[in-house]
This record gives structure tokens, C-alpha cells and sequence, in this order.
């Protein structure tokens, strides 16, 4: 293949890189704990040997999902759209509203796929940043607005990898300020609690992504969506594969749904272990927690890449942003179930006494 071939612009982009360690906690990547539930495997195991009808495609809008997500979010099935996991969902905004040459905004440090993104349509990614404890900061936000007059604004709340949040005040008042749209990812609300949903018919120009990847335990069936107003909805919807989203899947969210009351009990237990976590964390001389309201910790430490391999000799897989200079020396710990925590403590306290005695 000569490089030639590719388009300019892309030969010096970085293909998206999954580390692949043996482990026997895999904090890595805010994944769920918790297998699907019984019942529900059970329901599509039935339904399976009933019949799959997977010689057809599958129905190109989800309709059955987005009528029940419609009804639990108390929208119509018109505000909202299914993608392959909110990736899919956020490479579909970003081709809908910039193109070539336009400036997309983007939190710094991030959830990286948003800036890859913007490169592949051909847009310039331009980062914000995040105070020093990474909090959002509306006057950088705006200061960064008015010198790049971006097409999109993008904010992350809960923040990946942070854990910080914006309110929903101040994303409405950004949002009836700002001329472009201001894409809102939810992929940790559950964990949080506030959203800014509810505002999407007062604010025409906010798009908000959630994901069935985190709260609700389904990253290996890759099933997101997006919940905005009908008119800019059905604009999107141009850019949106034709049965981008498959049958299974489909059929495997929409009865995580009906049973949302074991997810709910799943998240509560989360974020108990994420407060018992962070307090922990806090005690301990040399670890520097960040607040968080989504199912991660980040931390700062002294060495990331010696406690990135100690912990990994324990069996346990962090994420270690290695390539990011913003990031340097922090780990993003996922909040795994209560029992794991004391382990994940104990590893972190046996590598930092280990260090003293260098
Ligand atoms: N947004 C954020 C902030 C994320 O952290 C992730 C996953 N890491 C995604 C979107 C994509 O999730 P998925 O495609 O699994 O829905």
C-alpha cells in the first residue's frame, strides 16, 4: 500500500489503540462489572431458539428502542437516534455540522475519539482547557469560542477522563450564547444524575450523546443514542448508516430497559464503592484523587508507568495515558464491584512503600 493513496491530512493520524494485557481486573476501559443480568440472557436465549429472523436486516431505525427510550426519557421516538455505541453516534454529529476547515472544540485533557473525529472529517480539532484541577471553566470556554468560531462545541459531563462535571445551567447559558452546537456527551450520567435531556426542546442547537456501554453493562453489544430536537434530528439522521445498529443488539437494549431497576441497583452500588474508594485514596500520602461523579477515579501520582506496571503485576489493568503530555503521571482507575476496592488499596499503598524504599 503506498501511503500516497491516503489523504493527505490523515498520514500523520494515529489508528486507535486498545492495550490487550492479561488481567484479573480489568479497570481499564469504565466497563461495567456486572454480567448482563440471568433473565435477560435467558429472554434472548429463548428468543433466539424461536426464530432470529437474521436473514433479514435488522429494522434500520430501532424503532422498538427508541419508542421505549422515548418513553422513559418522555420524548418522542422523532428526538431520538441509535448508533453503534455513542462512537458511532459522535463520528455522525461531527460529519453532520463541520467539514473540511472548521474548528471543533474539544475539552483538554478528554475523551480523545472526538478530536480523531474531527480530524476524519476533515475539520480542526482545537482543545480547551480545563482549570488546573481539571474543572470546566466557562470563561476559558468562551474566550476559546469567540478566537476560533468553532462549528461544534463539545463537553463531556461527567468528564472522560476527569470525572468533573459542567451544571446544566451553565451548558444552557453556553448553549442560548453560542451560534453552533454544543454536543453534550452523557456517556456517565447515570453515575451523576443530572442531564440536561430535559432542556434539549428549549435549546435547539444541544445534542446530547448517552451510551448502553457503562450503567447499563452492554459495551460488547455496542448500542448508543443520541436525543435532540426533531428538526435537527432528522437532519442527522442524513448522515446515519442505513442498519447501522444490529438486530441482537437492538433487541438486548431494549430489555436492559424493561429491566433498568437491576441496572439502577448496579450503578447505586458503583458509586458507593467510588465514594469508599476516593475517600481511601485520599488518605494516602503520594495520590492525588480527583473528584468524580462517573464510574472512574483519576489520580495523580509520581511515577504513572511504574505504578501502571506494579499494579499490573498484581493483576490489575489501569489506564495509563502514556502519549498524553496533559496527562502525565495519572492513571484513571475504573470503579470496579465493593469487594475489589480493598485489593485495588491495598496494590496502591504495597507500590508506594515499595517506592520509599528505592
Ligand atoms: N463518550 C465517552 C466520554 C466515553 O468515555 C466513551 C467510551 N469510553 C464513549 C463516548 C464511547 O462509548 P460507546 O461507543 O461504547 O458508547
Amino acid at each position: 500500500m503506498r501511503m500516497e493513496y491516503l489523504r493527505e491530512d490523515l498520514r500523520s493520524l494515529k489508528a486507535y489503540q486498545v492495550v490487550q494485557e492479561t488481567c484479573t481486573l480489568k479497570l481499564d476501559a469504565n466497563e461495567s462489572p456486572f454480567p448482563v443480568p440471568l433473565e435477560i440472557r435467558a429472554q434472548l436465549a429463548t428468543e433466539l431458539l424461536n426464530g432470529s429472523n437474521f436473514q433479514l436486516y435488522p429494522d434500520t431505525n430501532a424503532d422498538p428502542l427508541r419508542d421505549a427510550l422515548a418513553k422513559q426519557l418522555e420524548l418522542e421516538r422523532e428526538n431520538i437516534l441509535i448508533g453503534n455505541g455513542s462512537d458511532e453516534l459522535l463520528h455522525i454529529v461531527t460529519t453532520a455540522f463541520a467539514g473540511p476547515g472548521d474548528r471543533v472544540l474539544c475539552p483538554s485533557p478528554g475523551f480523545g475519539m472526538v478530536s480523531y473525529y474531527a480530524r476524519l472529517t476533515g475539520a480542526v480539532p482545537v482543545d480547551y482547557s480545563l482549570n488546573e484541577r481539571f474543572q470546566y471553566s466557562l470563561p476559558q470556554i468562551e474566550k476559546s469560542i469567540i478566537e476560533h468560531q468553532p462549528k461544534i462545541l463539545h463537553i463531556c459531563t461527567p468528564n472522560n477522563p476527569t470525572g468533573g462535571t459542567m451544571a446544566v445551567s451553565d451548558i444552557a447559558s453556553l448553549a442560548r450564547w453560542y451560534d453552533g452546537v454544543v454536543v453534550v456527551d452523557e456517556a456517565y450520567y447515570e453515575f451523576h444524575g443530572e442531564t440536561t435531556v430535559s432542556m434539549i426542546n428549549r435549546l435547539p442547537n444541544v445534542v446530547v450523546l448517552r451510551t448502553f456501554s457503562k450503567a447499563m453493562g452492554l459495551a460488547g453489544l455496542r448500542v448508543g443514542y443520541l436525543i435532540c430536537n426533531k428538526y435537527l434530528a432528522r437532519e442527522i439522521y442524513k448522515v446515519k448508516p442505513p442498519y447501522n445498529v444490529n438486530g441482537f443488539s437492538q433487541r438486548a437494549a431494549e430489555l436492559m430497559l424493561e429491566h433498568r431497576d437491576i441496572q439502577m441497583e448496579r450503578v447505586r452500588e458503583i458509586v458507593e464503592a467510588r465514594e469508599w474508594l476516593y475517600q481511601a485514596l485520599e488518605g494516602l500520602r503520594g495520590i492525588d484523587p480527583y473528584p468524580s461523579r462517573a464510574n472512574f477515579i483519576l489520580i495523580k501520582v509520581k511515577d504513572a508507568a511504574a505504578f501502571y506496571k506494579g499494579l499490573l503485576e498484581k493483576g490489575i489493568l489501569v489506564k495509563h495515558f502514556a502519549d498524553n503530555p496533559v496527562l502525565k503521571n495519572h492513571l484513571r482507575i475504573t470503579i470496579g464491584r465493593k469487594d475489589d476496592n480493598k485489593y485495588i488499596l491495598h496494590s496502591l499503598a504495597e507500590i508506594l512503600t515499595n517506592m520509599e524504599d528505592w
